[in-house]
């Protein structure tokens, strides 16, 4: 199984540690800490934590911090006097720490998910399982602790690993113990050493309860009456005003004349500041109400940018900061010729869809750049409740604003440019659809007074410009999609990521790392092996994080062997990044029975799909495996059946049906596709299977078929197009209805493969199999 690899900010812990599935709330104060909560707020609300090797340290660095840990959902934030914030996390999943890959102003980790191992019909499992639960009931009984939730939701467990940790998280244990169990990654090993540990806890408190008793019969009255009297004390400071409130409160005054508030906001912080002053400093309450104050009195309600709206310098910004996309700038700057006429930048909502890594986020943060307006960036995958748009009640547990009011906080300016990313990754459950709060915050009718259920106050957001992104249209609500205007970015070249890397990317990375006498440089078949030979992606992400790692090693390098320069070379790049992870002939080689390279689009750019088919004796049963969604299933069938009507055309025995099972396979690829486009992929393998003829390898095909072999036209070309260039392959068989859009496929690509259109299945074949061993049949 191939662990995910994400990044995200990573907070060290000093002496605790959390589980998955355990629910923790712990204090933040040191300032990296704190700007690491913040962009996890911005992004998904996602946080990796793990434990200090030695809590003293205050700026640790890798060697300092624990490798495994929890990446967590934060649930909750709190402000407490001081700069001081408390927040609820939620355990999700065990990683192991790769990299930090930014030390400044914040640790950004590069995590790998680690997930446990499934152990279904397991006997030696069950008994572990069996014998944990049994033994952590005796525990929570004894230890008085359990209530009778846990008891019952324990019996539902099913799950090895979700166990051991739920356990875990209730156990009170030292914080080495707790480490060794959250390292224990095989989860056998873990359910036994959590057995252990229950087992010494048990006798431990059964110790602990008999002498407890024998204790409290002797703590005599005087002793009693002392400790009543401090309690009294410490309540009477809790609830009576003493000077730290009130210069508190005068703090908060101050802050809320400064900030130059519209008169209702100005009121409703006054009142709620008139709350404050009446709780006691601790109270969870009065957290609650301080985190509101310092939101209300921060939120940019009048504050705004000056609006430039400069063709000529917009064209500057977008061709300096991008290479290449000439569609896309021709388009932005449409878009912002025709604002500068009505002189607002109201109007639809600009939608970049395309692969991730092909540069949407960094043309919306260009264009931010050339009308002069602040950048934010919201991503909304993921998000699925209609709060986390437009928030939670003040009064729910755990209150935060939405989303939308967080980032125009961040935004510092009431107008800023307002990238909503990922828009095609929301989706809806019962708590309400997202997607609606959204509608409201993209119309430019209603979003002057949008509400907010954590604010309680109307924020104007129509002088805000909203740009969204997306890796595919299929999944975005059809009345979001009314109010966009889709621009389509896609995926490059290798010619086009060679320049991508050499005049953008190298020079970005080598000015974040910040050299001042040192050198580095790239050869230009450094930067071709890269490309080839380390990434395989329509964008350019991962190409940019390995050149990051080849200049990270290059500075060690540099500083260990007292080097004043490096010009990376080919052989630099095997030293610093490994074994080649690609070569170009991944596609396999051999012609075969059966086996036919499809090619396939998908949220992630082009890619082939690869079709097995087998024929085998039997009584004509049909049979589906793999990655199939519906739509291809349905094209297999009515392949299935275009044959079974012509099988005498193919040398096929007419009775087939009744004295062959045919079996599709759709191996797994990295990401699900579905699609009518594998109908002539199909059609290919199973005419191959049948009839015994070999498929010749080095061609792949896409087209949608009829149930009367007519090859009907697809969708995504280019990219395509794009993918069978990186597979290796030679010719593409293509609908003829798709000749039209060759002219988005860039030149350097079509004179290295040769494109064939077909109008039916009979080209396809005629193409595709290879005739010599016709006579055998
Ligand atoms: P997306 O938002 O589409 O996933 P990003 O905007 O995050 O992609 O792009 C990934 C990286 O690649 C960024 O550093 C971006 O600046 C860079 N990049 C992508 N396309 C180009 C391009 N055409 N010219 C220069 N840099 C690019």
């Amino acid at each position: 199984m191939e662990n995910r690899i994400e990044k995200m900010p990573l907070i060290p812990l000093r002496g605790l540690i959390i589980f998955p599935q355990m629910v923790l709330h712990f204090d933040v104060g040191r300032e990296k800490s704190l700007l690491a909560l913040d962009e996890a707020m911005l992004k998904e609300q996602k946080i990796f934590l793990t434990s200090q090797k030695d809590a003293k340290v205050e700026d640790p660095e890798k060697s300092d911090i624990k490798e495994i840990g929890t990446v967590c959902n934060i649930k909750q934030i709190l402000k407490l006097p001081g700069n001081n914030v408390r927040v609820l996390v939620e355990g999700e999943e065990r990683a192991r720490l790769l990299e930090i890959t930014e030390n400044e102003p914040f640790l950004m980790a590069e995590v790998q998910i680690i997930e446990d191992a499934k152990y279904e019909d397991d006997k030696n499992c069950e008994a572990l399982m069996r014998a944990v639960k049994r033994t952590f009931k005796e525990y929570l009984k004894i230890s008085n602790g359990g209530s009778t939730d846990t008891l019952f939701t324990l019996d539902d467990i099913d799950e090895p690993g979700y166990l051991s940790d739920i356990v875990s998280g209730y156990i009170e244990l030292k914080e080495a113990v707790k480490q060794e169990i959250l390292e224990a990654i095989d989860v056998l090993d873990r359910l036994e050493k959590i057995l252990i540990i229950l087992k010494n806890e048990i006798e431990i408190l059964k110790v602990e309860k008999k002498i407890g008793l024998k204790v409290k019969n002797k703590i005599d009255k005087s002793q009693r009456e002392y400790f009543l009297r401090e309690q009294l004390k410490a309540i009477e400071e809790e609830l009576g005003e003493n000077e730290d409130d009130k210069k508190e409160i005068n703090e908060y005054k101050e802050k809320i004349e400064e900030a130059k508030l519209p008169k209702e906001i100005k009121e409703k912080a006054l009142y709620e500041l008139n709350r404050l002053s009446k709780m006691g400093n601790y109270s969870s309450e009065s957290g609650v109400i301080r985190t509101y104050l310092d939101l209300v009195i921060s939120l940019p309600w009048n504050k705004k940018t000056k609006d430039s709206l400069d063709i000529n310098k917009a064209r500057k910004i977008l061709e300096e900061e991008h290479y290449g996309l000439e569609d896309v700038k021709e388009r932005i700057i449409e878009y912002l010729a025709v604002k500068k006429i009505s002189k607002s930048l109201k109007g639809p909502i600009l939608c970049l869809v395309g692969p991730p890594g092909v540069g949407k986020t960094s043309i919306a943060r260009s264009i931010a750049k050339s009308v002069n307006r602040n950048f934010v960036r919201m991503s909304l995958g993921g998000v699925k409740d209609e709060a986390e748009i437009r928030g939670h009640r003040k009064t729910y547990v755990g209150a935060i604003p939405g989303r939308i009011i967080y980032g125009m906080n961040k935004a510092k300016s009431k107008n800023p440019l307002f990238l909503l990313d990922e828009i095609d990754k929301m989706s809806n459950d019962f708590r309400g659809d997202p997607a609606d709060a959204l509608l409201e915050v993209l119309d430019t009718e209603q979003n002057n007074t949008f509400r907010d259920h954590y604010l309680e106050l109307e924020f104007d957001l129509s002088s805000a410009m909203f740009v969204t992104t997306a890796n595919t249209l299929d999944t975005i609500p059809r009345p979001l999609l009314d109010r966009m205007e889709i621009i389509q970015v896609s995926g490059y070249t290798y010619e086009e990521k060679f320049n991508i890397a050499r005049n953008h990317l190298i020079p970005k990375q080598i000015a974040e790392h910040n050299m001042k006498d040192t050198k580095i440089s790239f050869s230009n078949s450094a930067i071709y092996s890269i490309i080839e030979n380390y990434t395989r992606e329509s964008g350019v992400r991962s190409l940019e994080r390995a050149i990051a790692t080849v200049i990270r090693k290059a500075i060690t390098d540099i500083v260990e062997n007292n080097k004043k320069s490096i010009h990376v070379s080919v052989n630099h790049v095997k030293k610093y990044l490994g074994i080649e992870i690609f070569t170009s002939d991944i596609i396999n080689k051999e012609d075969k029975v059966g086996v036919v390279t499809g090619l396939a689009w998908t949220g992630y750019g082009g890619d082939t799909l690869p079709v097995e088919v087998a024929a085998m004796k039997g009584s004509g049963k049909f049979q589906l495996t793999g990655q199939l969604g519906d739509v291809m299933k349905e094209s297999a069938q009515t392949g299935y059946s275009y044959i079974r009507a012509n099988a005498d055309k193919y040398n096929i025995s007419e009775k087939f049906y009744e004295t062959l099972d045919l079996h599709i396979h759709v191996p797994e690829g990295a990401v699900p596709k579905d699609g009518p486009s594998a109908g002539i992929t199909m059609i290919t393998a199973m005419v191959s299977a049948l009839s015994g003829k070999k498929v010749n390898s080095s061609i792949a095909m896409t087209g949608e078929v009829t149930l009367t072999g007519i090859v009907l036209p697809i969708g995504g070309l280019k990219e395509k197009t794009l993918a069978a260039f990186r597979a290796g392959i030679k010719t593409i068989i293509i609908p003829k209805a798709n000749e039209k859009d060759l002219k988005k496929v860039p030149k350097s690509i079509l004179s290295k493969i040769k494109i064939i259109p077909v109008e039916n299945v009979e080209d396809v074949l005629r193409h595709a199999l290879i005739e010599e061993n016709l006579n055998e049949n």
